[in-house]
């Protein structure tokens, strides 16, 4: 299978686009994210990605949405999409033509996460995977570890008489950030962008503990969850100078040492969607592929550490024109 690698993914024998970076009149969409998604005419995928995509301004897309584990025909190939357990609805692609099995891992997760599906990983003779991590020092810690750590920050910022202000992105983090909140005894507050995510997430039946929308100039008695671009905001300007604050980032990049520093917060937290340098190699193990081409992150850098371990494997880069031929 021929693979062009230009602004995305495009598969030229079954004619398809996957995560384009520019408007397509087809493309399939492995999650909603906004470096994954464009207002294409007619887009592939699971039923939550369609929804968050509207949400986002997706408006006159056509959606097709499949089930996982259901394969569709589309134009000469079969497509499959599988949970890839990153954030609500994201899914693996699985592309069979011409007797190849070729799986575009999107962004997964290997963990269990408290508000995503499950990873499923199917078999494929192809991989074309994610690496943002792919170096070995990224490996996390355990969830539930993290998720302590977090609870703890904020019932001892509010025994402190301060409001602990949790920074993480408005998908997938923040509502993962919400779950590990389950049972704690203060109030909990979303950000405008938090809140409307979140209600998907709860519109798709995801069980979230009970929470409340931030309202800009209220007292904050609680814990509250925004993105850390609202720093810049003149209600969050107005949140610190009416309250004491303590702030923590939550990422996987707070793994590296200097993580407060390099955020200007007061804590942060390893807790991620993507996998880690060790479940990037299980990964691997799991499709059982022969051919690996990676991409995103340190993907030089993973494809060198598979080649030494006796794998076929090189980065994907988003030249201009590039082919690389299987
Ligand atoms: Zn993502």
């Amino acid at each position: 299978m021929q693979v062009l690698f230009k602004n995305g993914i495009h598969l030229p024998g079954p004619r398809l686009w996957l995560d384009p970076h520019e408007p397509q009149s087809t493309a399939i969409v492995s999650h909603a994210h906004a470096d994954h998604i464009q207002k294409h005419d007619h887009v592939l995928a699971s039923a939550p990605t369609a929804a968050m995509m509207r949400l986002r301004g997706a408006l006159r897309c056509r959606f097709q949405t499949l089930d996982y584990c259901q394969p569709v025909e589309f134009e000469d190939a079969r497509i499959t999409l599988y949970p890839a357990g990153h954030i609500l609805g994201s899914a693996q692609v699985l592309v069979e033509w011409d007797d190849m099995r070729l799986l575009y891992s999107g962004d997964f997760k290997l963990r269990p996460g408290r508000s995503a599906e499950p990873i499923e990983v199917p078999q494929a003779d192809i991989v074309i995977m994610e690496t943002t991590f792919g170096k070995p020092r990224y490996r996390f810690p355990e969830t539930e570890e993290v998720a302590q750590q977090i609870r703890h920050f904020c019932r001892t910022t509010l025994e402190d008489g301060c409001a602990p202000v949790l920074f993480c992105y408005s998908l997938g983090k923040g509502q993962e950030v919400l779950s590990c909140l389950e049972g704690v005894d203060f109030p909990i507050y979303l950000h405008t962008a938090h809140w409307n995510m979140t209600a998907i997430y709860r519109d798709f039946g995801v069980p979230l503990p009970f929470f409340r929308k931030f309202q800009p100039g209220q007292k904050l008695d609680g814990v509250l969850l925004c993105a850390s671009g609202c720093r810049r905001s003149s209600w969050f300007y107005n949140v610190e100078r009416t309250a004491k604050i303590r702030t923590a980032y939550i990422s996987g990049w707070a793994i590296d040492s200097g993580a407060c520093w390099r955020f200007r917060t007061d804590a942060a937290f390893p807790l991620s969607d993507h996998a880690d340098y060790d479940d990037l190699l299980e990964y691997v193990r799991l499709t059982g592929a022969k051919t690996i081409y990676t991409m995103h992150g340190f993907a030089e850098e993973f494809a060198r550490d598979l080649c030494r371990a006796g794998h076929q494997a090189q980065p994907l880069r988003e030249t201009t024109g590039q082919l690389s031929f299987f």
